[in-house]
């Protein structure tokens, strides 16, 4: 099957206001291009060197997503340009990305990624923590990042009730932390080729979903 029915298959299946992020780690740019030219604009890239080089050489409208984990002296190789890092998992990271934001003179989209998942490997805030630093008022002092929400990676698991389990935490965490931002935090990012369709039943507003688009990754 090719990447236009691949993606034409899952466009299908989202509900208006789901939007698909095409994860495009480790495939070329001309399998990017070949998603571009089937309508699609928004791509995850988890390497940021990666990202920035794609982002040179492929069309100006498309939104490039940072999903993977970021080290913080990554930050100023994607802040000229990148839509959204949805990993954001620490305060030093956080304050990286106020300031090199600053210095582009935009504003950075962010999604902040909660640790739900049983294993312990798994990146992500631990929601003690979090709400700690959101309490602090640090964040509130930041004008050049916007959260727009949270996101998590569920638990690798044939187990469908361990990821619903993990599903159901993230929407509980989404909408307790709902209220303390303005309107602009709408997005709970859940589901990748796996379990995107269950992410669907907990109210994902934002897949992201790489295999099922492009086949298996090359390491
Ligand atoms: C790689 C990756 C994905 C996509 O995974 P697939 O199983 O290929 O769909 C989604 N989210 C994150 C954070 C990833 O690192």
């Amino acid at each position: 099957m090719s990447i236009a029915q691949r993606l034409d298959d899952i466009r299908r299946t989202l509900p208006a206001g789901v939007s698909l992020v095409a994860v495009s780690k480790f495939h070329p740019s001309e399998r990017i291009m070949e998603a571009y030219e089937a309508g699609q604009r928004l791509f995850g890239e988890s390497r940021p060197q990666e990202m920035a080089a794609k982002a040179a050489e492929l069309p100006r409208d498309i939104e490039w997503l940072m999903i993977g984990h970021l080290q913080t002296n990554k930050v100023k190789l994607i802040a000229p340009f990148v839509s959204m890092i949805t990993s954001v998992d620490s305060e030093r990271l956080i304050a990286e990305i106020e300031k090199q934001a600053e210095r582009c003179n935009r504003q950075i989209d962010i999604l902040l990624e909660v640790h739900v998942a049983s294993e312990e490997s798994k990146s992500g805030w631990d929601i003690d923590e979090l709400r700690s630093y959101l309490a602090s008022g640090v964040l509130a002092q930041m004008s050049h990042v916007r959260v727009r929400g949270v996101m998590t990676i569920a638990t690798n698991s044939d187990d469908e009730r361990v990821v619903r389990g993990d599903f159901e935490r993230i929407r509980h965490i989404y909408e307790e932390l709902k209220p303390g931002f303005d309107a602009n935090f709408d997005t709970l990012s859940i589901g990748m080729s796996d379990d995107y369709p269950i992410a669907l039943e907990y109210g994902t507003t934002m897949v992201r979903v790489g295999t099922a688009i492009f086949g298996a990754r090359e390491y």
